[in-house]
């Protein structure tokens, strides 16, 4: 799939749930609504759907939310897609997950052939967690890593930088990732869907924190992709990578090779822009070659990058839609 700015579409972000276990400031409202159970796509329905394109050229599928691991059976769905790894249609699978059910589903994760997995870490502080996501326990997410590390996944921990939350924590965390031999990723906070809060209090441009942490570690610019928005560079002091994702001080949509499906079966072919394509009409139709032309015309649109803006003067959300739908 090539879109009309020559960039080839081959990862495929899903949403699999837009409900959670945490409620994250920066992430959602307190009192969020959820979708109605009957919106959203059966695990049977998200399969025919990935696997369409699978069958198109998408060689990766990250499975996200919500919390992906939260939704009833879904490792059913993890084994199903299992299968194009099996056949080589498909590079990788994974998920982004805030790891308080990996105690559980870790070992299967590896036995599907999954190899790495992101894990959403913002504070190593278990007061800071539990004010973070409003009311969870790290213990759960430390007892989560644990078992991903024992069944040999490898491990990057996503941290959201918040102006006064944790940017005095880096440092800390860059030594725990290097004992724990995880990689690091910082990303800026995105203007996504109506927090009950002030965005701007917590933007932290990773510039001035890439400035800082050069005063005290080697970060030296790696080349790896992982076909991500993410700039990678190696901690010369632990080996691990550390990585930015800077949407707001840096534009990244030239290399975008994604798009972004949601649990009600909307594809979103930019994270920052509300032009959508409903590919669950085209599934329905219960005809391969309707829901084929549909993708075709979805990626037909892709548009060519966001203009995500946190200022004073507008503080509105850049799209109206929260992070957990469209999956980060
Ligand atoms: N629940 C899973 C988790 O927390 O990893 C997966 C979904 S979550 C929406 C995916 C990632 O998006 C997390 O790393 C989270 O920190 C990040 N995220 C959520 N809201 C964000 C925002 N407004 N700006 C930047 N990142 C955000
Ligand atoms: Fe849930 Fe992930 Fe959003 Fe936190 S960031 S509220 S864990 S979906």
């Amino acid at each position: 799939m090539i879109d009309p700015f020559g960039r080839e579409v081959s990862y495929l972000r899903v949403s699999v749930t837009d409900r959670c276990d945490f409620r994250c400031v920066y992430c959602m409202s307190e009192d969020m609504t959820f979708l109605p159970k009957d919106e959203v796509l059966s695990l049977e329905e998200l399969d025919r759907l990935c696997s369409a394109f699978v069958a198109k050229g998408v060689r990766k599928i990250r499975l996200t939310g919500g919390e992906p691991l939260v939704r009833r059976n879904i490792m059913w769905l993890f084994r199903r897609l299992g299968r194009h790894l099996d056949s080589g249609a498909m590079d990788e699978l994974t998920v982004t997950t805030n790891g308080t059910q990996l105690h559980r589903y870790a070992q299967e994760l590896k036995a599907i052939g999954v190899k790495r997995i992101n894990v959403s870490l913002d504070t190593l502080d278990p007061e800071v967690f539990q004010r973070l996501t409003r009311w969870g326990r790290i213990d759960k997410v430390l007892d989560g890593l644990a078992a991903a590390k024992r069944a040999g996944l490898e491990v990057k921990i996503n941290a959201v930088a918040l102006k006064d939350v944790n940017e005095h924590e880096f440092d800390r965390m860059l030594t725990w990732c290097g004992e724990e031999g995880f990689d690091l990723t910082l990303i800026e906070t995105m203007p996504l869907g109506d927090i009950g809060g002030d965005r701007v209090e917590q933007y932290l441009p990773l510039s001035v924190v890439r400035g800082d942490l050069e005063k005290r570690w080697t970060l030296e610019d790696l080349d790896y992709q992982t076909g991500g928005p993410a700039r990678y560079t190696r901690v010369a002091e632990t080996g691990k990578r550390l990585g930015f994702i800077t949407p707001m001080t840096h534009n990244f949509c030239e290399s975008c090779n994604r798009v972004r499906l949601t649990c009600r079966g909307i594809l979103y072919m930019c994270l920052g822009q509300d032009d959508d394509a409903d590919l669950r009409r085209a599934l329905r139709a219960n005809d391969e070659g309707v829901l084929s032309a549909a993708i075709d015309e979805a990626i037909g649109r892709k548009p060519k990058g966001h203009d995500f803006v946190i200022s004073r003067r507008d503080n509105r959300p850049a799209v109206s839609r929260h992070m957990s739908v469209t999956g980060g």
